[in-house]
């Protein structure tokens, strides 16, 4: 029927499992072959299979394929219409069909509920199960009613599918899905043929063009941005640049939005620039790159944003653009965000995660995968196996740059940022360094045997590792407690040395 000639990874069990009625939760990595996983067991088990799934967008698209293969599949969503849905509601009770798609809001509706009892359940499947952590990157409330699955029909299997896979986010799926008999099957999370780069942001849209030009001419990726102001300025600039490129973001019309999305999917070599509004779900399987140009908030947010490149199994490319004004502005994303303490802690940790991942002297890959559970070797596929950076002891490097914090907080009622410390520092002698005497104090120019690019890389790295913070709207830096251990020698610190030239990739570039 799908004319594979084989399994891959654990479907095989996944499937006998769930055909047997069993419950089963399941981490797979995107592309990673999921949806067969719910496919088969529903047309070897009796009854219709109802996929509950958030991608709204993408179930016309998704049922389309299935009726090529010839499985009979029909999905109930808001975008019908009354004849549209009678017609499938009829299919369903009738069981002339083995797959129904639906919206996890349906769900809630009286009118669904009695529509299902009406026709034969053969399982439930409920797609990016993630959605339903309440502390995961993809929270939606309507996840939290599908607990109800369970009590309403208790004897109909039910199979939970994700591709994020830390441990708390699979207790918390678990729990709050009520899938406490389920049996876990966990895939490999490496995707072996993605190259993952992190390379210190200098001029970030310039580095772009400059690695779509060297190595992926003519090739479809997806570029994210934080905002959507960035998302308009970067599609600009490479469009200006020769580079056939589209914006996707919440701001813009729906419209836009669909036509963006599936120009992308259907044209060759498109660039999509995007906030991460855009591909969850999305199944192109040759996009041969995936940039950020700002940090994403968690190491889970990051796999899946990369992971949408090289489905295919081609060589791809993961290349993020980090630096010192990611963490301040994410720093204080976080202060100034709602909710409780709790919820900032939350975000905090996720973020201390993926800035560990942004400066570690290790395997990138070995990192991401230790982060999910799993364990792996020096891959020689990252930038860090590639040309491995040095580390140092920036102990006196740190302590001149906190000594110089410190300095500055005496003065009431100024606030400074990290472009005045790094002034004092080189011994320039600034406006703003002559109007306050800076050039009087003991600090000044002790900091003259590094470069600037060199104490910005400082600041980063000792804002990553907490030993030193950021306060109030205009970023002003402050000690933490951990810095007083450094200021008292009781510390070391150990840094990052940039690598002089950003790594390049080992393979060819493309003629
Ligand atoms: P996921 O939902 O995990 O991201 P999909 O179910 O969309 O992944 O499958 C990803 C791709 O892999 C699809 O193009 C699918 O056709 C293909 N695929 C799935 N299972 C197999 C298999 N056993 N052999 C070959 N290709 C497969
Ligand atoms: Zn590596």
């Amino acid at each position: 029927m799908f004319g594979y000639e084989s399994f891959r990874g654990p479907q095989a069990d996944i499937i006998g499992h769930v055909a047997g009625g069993g419950d089963a939760l399941v981490l797979m990595p995107t592309g990673g072959g999921k949806s067969l996983c719910y496919q088969i067991p529903a047309l070897v088990r009796p009854g219709v299979g109802v996929v509950i799934s958030p991608l709204i967008a993408l179930m016309q698209d998704q049922v389309d394929a299935l009726k090529a293969l010839g499985v009979r599949a029909g999905f109930l969503n808001s975008t019908q219409d009354l004849d549209e849905r009678r017609l499938v509601e009829q299919e369903f009770v009738a069981g002339e069909i083995d797959l129904l798609y639906l919206a996890p809001e349906a769900l809630g509706t009286g009118g669904v509920q009695r529509l299902l009892d009406r026709g034969k359940i053969a399982l439930f499947a409920i797609d990016e199960a993630h959605c339903v952590a309440q502390w995961g990157h993809d929270f939606r409330p309507d996840y939290l009613n599908l607990s109800m699955l369970h009590e309403r029909w208790p004897d109909v299997p039910r199979i939970a599918l994700t591709a994020t896979a830390t441990e708390a986010t699979r207790q918390e799926i678990a729990q709050r899905l009520r899938l406490t008999e389920a049996r876990h099957f966990v895939a490999s999370f490496d995707r072996p043929n993605i190259q993952y780069r992190i390379v210190p942001k200098a001029s970030p849209q310039k580095q772009l063009l400059d690695l779509l030009r060297t190595e992926h001419a003519g090739d479809a990726g997806i570029v994210y941005c934080l905002s959507r102001a960035n998302v308009e300025k970067t599609a600009e600039f490479l469009t200006a640049n020769g580079v056939a490129a589209l914006p996707y973001h919440a701001g813009l019309d729906a419209r836009t939005r669909a036509r963006n999305q599936s120009r992308f999917l259907r044209e060759d070599g498109l660039v999509m620039c995007a906030t991460i509004a855009f591909g969850m779900g999305i199944d192109k399987p040759d996009v041969r790159f995936v940039a950020h140009l700002d940090l994403p908030k968690s190491v889970e947010g990051y796999y899946q944003e990369t992971g949408r490149a090289g489905r295919d199994g081609l060589p791809s490319t993961a290349w993020l653009a980090y630096g010192l004004q990611d963490v301040v502005q994410q720093r204080r994303l976080i202060d100034t965000s709602e909710g409780d303490q709790r919820h900032r802690r939350n975000l905090a940790a996720h973020l201390d995660a993926m800035l560990a991942l942004c400066e570690t002297v290790e395997c990138r890959r070995v990192r991401l995968l230790a982060y999910f559970g799993q364990t792996g070797k020096a891959c020689g596929n990252c930038d860090t196996c590639m040309s491995p950076p040095e580390s140092w002891d920036g102990t006196i490097a740190a302590q001149k740059f906190l000594s110089t914090v410190y300095r500055l907080k005496s003065e009431r009622n100024q606030k400074f940022g990290v472009g005045q410390s790094v002034d004092i520092l080189l011994g320039r002698r600034t406006d703003k360094v002559a109007q306050f005497r800076h050039d009087e104090l003991s600090v000044f120019g002790i900091g003259d045997d590094l470069s600037e690019a060199e104490w910005r890389a400082v600041v980063r790295q000792l804002l990553a590792q907490q030993l030193l913070a950021v306060e109030g709207e205009f970023n002003t830096l402050v000690l933490t407690e951990a810095s007083g251990e450094v200021l008292g020698r009781r510390r070391e610190v150990m840094l990052r040395k940039e690598p002089a030239r950003p790594a390049r990739a080992a393979r060819t570039p493309k003629a």
